[in-house]
């Protein structure tokens, strides 16, 4: 099962998305009846993916609080035995290791990655507005129902630090100041 990434942005600037995603990416056209209802009125909706799936621009954040709630466990556990520092160390070490399939815990980004992130600000301010939400799906990506989550409108600026801790199913909405200076 694979994450795809569905970005949307008002209808009238559907070109926007060749502009911004054109190079480098692919784009497919794709409108599942749960993202447009969650997604703002009007909005015309794109997938984006690494012409397979959108599994390479993001890593769960939670996953890896997951993964360091875990540490912190076994570092107490071990602490409660008495061990050195240095033999908890060598322990979480070894454990981190037999564990660590890729690079999770030492992971430098997490949430959207800096060049999806990057060019979702570009749309932003292109468009006037962007909204985005990722999800694993395990179903046909246009039918399958989906609960998603809304959460407050930022501005585009504030996007790479939205972006960084965005959850599965969490709808990132974003528009751009200068709209607001019309309102
Ligand atoms: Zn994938």
């Amino acid at each position: 099962m694979c994450s795809f990434l569905t970005i949307g942005v008002p209808e009238h600037f559907a070109n926007s998305f060749a502009e911004i995603f054109g190079r480098g990416y692919a784009i497919h056209w794709m409108e599942n009846a749960s993202i447009l209802t969650a997604f703002p009125h009007g909005y015309t909706t794109r997938i984006i993916t690494d012409g397979h799936c959108s599994c390479s621009f993001y890593r769960d954040p939670k996953a890896r609080t997951d993964e360091v709630d875990r540490l912190l466990r076994f570092q107490n556990k071990y602490a409660k035995l008495r061990w050195s520092q240095a033999k908890i160390d060598r322990a979480i070490a070894h454990i981190e290791a037999a564990h660590q399939r890729g690079d999770r815990i030492n992971s430098a980004w997490l949430g959207l990655r800096a060049d999806i992130v990057e060019r979702l600000s570009e749309l932003c301010r292109l468009a006037g507005s962007v909204a985005a939400v990722i999800h694993m799906y395990h179903g046909e990506i246009e039918k399958v129902p989906l609960t998603l989550k809304r959460t407050p409108i930022c501005d585009c600026g504030e996007l790479v630090a939205r972006a960084a801790v965005l959850a599965e199913d969490e709808v990132l909405h974003a528009v751009s100041r200068k709209l607001d200076s019309h309102c």
